[in-house]
């Protein structure tokens, strides 16, 4: 296999079917028949990088090994495939335009008119094909963000248009996901909304070979056969995809449909082997089959979008699998806790986690929840911002420092035990700033973390400005928190753990974004463990 193979994901109908799990879904498929897949998003809104918008607008913001901010479906890719992926596999609008128009005032296009066409389609052709051009994959999937319609999308469109013409035929290709809607006074199934969408994309020259159907029935031979001859695209090609319970039983779903052999004719590859799925179904065996069940709460202010901690819930499931155990998640807003209800709010859990997050809304609630948990005994798992909560708690409220705080938080505490590192003082600009991506950190034996990761040299992700103080470390260390982790190269700290406690475990870093199917987090399977005792 000598060149790299281009499938596009584009959206039609309606925003939020999930391109992204189906584009896993057929990556992972390749990849079990010996293909080396790789996925990368391309998302059509302004912004640089998704990493200064709230989670309330975007959901959570995913951080690659190379730390780069970027789209929630990068989480998912990497679950899925247990590949990592990197700053070229998201790419906006916004960094499109950046480029274009630092090359133009560098005098790249020295004399010419910029313009969207031929200038801003051909950034993003370079974009789309950086990562074939590596050698390390043999299919690049490319899912275009939003819907197709949009005035936003236009260029991408277009873009996509003009490499599919230029890879030429066999080498590229377009698949197409679409809503099924289920008209119940009529008792139908709609076909006309996708006829529509797929006319969207005929206009402006792009021919789907593959239509995937969301749809909340099952389609019929007959309707199936009429999306094919009003979209032009063959009859084994109109895939159904039908809302399942879990987004890990797309994959087999997707198998079972024949979609990745559908991919494979039309890219005329060979299946180099059957695939092989049997770690993928055992992992389902144990989701659908636990052996007990347990309940846990998540502390954060963004809950009314489950999206925002949409990699915690998923390390959940990975560590829940892999200690054949259900995984309850119960949200707990903490702007409503105080040192009144917190009992009750908490009540019943098995465990705790805090969220990471920013800015004071909500604060005083996550450190109620920690005294709780700490007081009680009660398996605690804090990160990033759940982390620096722990050592406000604990220096207020067993060290004795009355005012302590995150200085994040209150810039004129007398005890910031939490403050901002020193490479982040001069730092004005908000976008790509934090301290981002893949660390070192060296960690203690015989720690909570040590015998969770049967090892004491780890790498995990960041995104934070704040850091423990090590002002205050003789005397919380003095009181009974350890810091067990630390970053060997400059001395941040990196866990916190009170070792007298059942479970304790307060990381800076955000160990959820290298939890996958095939190896479930090691602090997350040992916290649902020290829960289920
Ligand atoms: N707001 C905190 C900081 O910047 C924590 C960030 C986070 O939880 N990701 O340090």
């Amino acid at each position: 296999m000598n060149r790299t193979k281009y499938i596009f994901v584009t959206g039609g109908v309606t925003s939020s079917l999930g391109k992204g799990i189906i584009a896993a879904s057929l990556a992972k498929l390749l990849q079990a028949r010996g293909y080396r897949a790789t996925i990368q998003k391309f998302d059509p809104y302004i912004n640089v990088d998704p990493g200064t918008l709230n989670p309330y607008e975007h959901g959570e913001c995913y951080v690659t090994e190379d730390g780069a901010e970027t789209d929630l479906d990068l989480g998912h890719y990497e679950r899925f495939l247990n590949v990592f992926t990197s700053q070229a596999n998201n790419v906006t609008t916004g960094r499109v335009y950046q480029t274009v128009i630092q090359n133009e005032r560098k005098g790249a296009y020295l004399g010419k008119t910029v313009q969207v066409i031929p200038h801003i389609t051909d950034e993003i052709k370079r974009r789309m094909k950086i990562l074939g051009e590596t050698g390390e994959y043999d299919i690049v999937i490319t899912e275009i963000g939003g819907t197709v319609g949009d005035i936003e999308s236009l260029p991408y469109v277009e873009s996509m248009r003009q490499l599919i013409w230029e890879e030429g035929e066999g080498n590229s290709m377009v698949v197409h996901l679409t809503l099924i809607p289920y008209l119940k006074a009529a008792g139908e199934l709609k076909t006309k909304p996708t006829q529509h969408s797929v006319k969207s994309l005929l206009e402006l020259g792009v021919q789907p070979d593959v239509l995937v159907c969301r749809t909340e029935h099952p389609l019929t031979a007959e309707i199936k056969s009429k999306l094919a001859l009003f979209c032009n695209v063959q009859g084994n090609a109109v895939i159904e995809a039908r809302d399942l319970s879990t987004i890990y039983e797309v994959p087999l779903a997707m198998l079972k449909e024949k979609l990745d052999k559908v991919v494979l004719t039309k890219l005329k590859l060979k299946s180099i082997t059957e695939p092989d799925l049997t770690q993928w179904k055992e992992f389902l065996f144990r989701i659908d089959h636990p052996k007990s069940s347990i309940k846990v709460a998540l502390v954060g202010k963004y809950v009314e979008l489950p999206d925002a901690y949409k990699s915690i819930n998923e390390a959940f499931i990975h560590a829940g699998a892999s200690n054949e155990c259900e995984v309850n998640v119960t949200y707990v807003h903490s702007e409503y806790i105080d040192a009144e209800n917190v009992a009750k709010k908490l009540e019943g859990f098995d465990g705790v986690l805090v969220a990471p997050g920013f800015g004071p809304r909500g604060i005083e609630g996550k450190l109620e929840a920690i005294r709780y948990v700490r007081e009680n005994n009660i398996p605690f798992f804090g990160i990033c911002l759940g982390m620096q909560s722990s050592v406000i708690e604990f220096a207020r409220n067993v060290v004795g420092l009355t005012d302590a705080h995150s200085s994040e938080m209150n810039g004129s505490t007398p005890h910031p035990v939490i403050d901002l590192m020193e490479a982040q003082k001069e730092i004005t600009d908000k976008g790509g700033t934090m301290r981002l991506g893949s660390y070192d950190c060296a960690i203690e034996k015989g720690s909570f973390a040590a015998k969770a990761y049967g090892k004491t040299k780890i790498t995990e992700r960041h995104r934070h400005r704040y850091e423990f103080n090590d002002a205050y470390k003789a005397q919380i260390e003095a009181a009974g928190m350890k810091i067990t982790g630390t970053n060997p190269q400059t001395g941040l700290a990196e866990i916190v753990e009170i070792p007298e406690h059942k479970w304790f475990v307060g990381v800076q870093f955000h160990p959820e974004l290298k939890s996958t199917v095939e190896n479930p987090h090691p602090l997350f399977v040992a916290f649902i463990a020290a829960a289920l005792k």
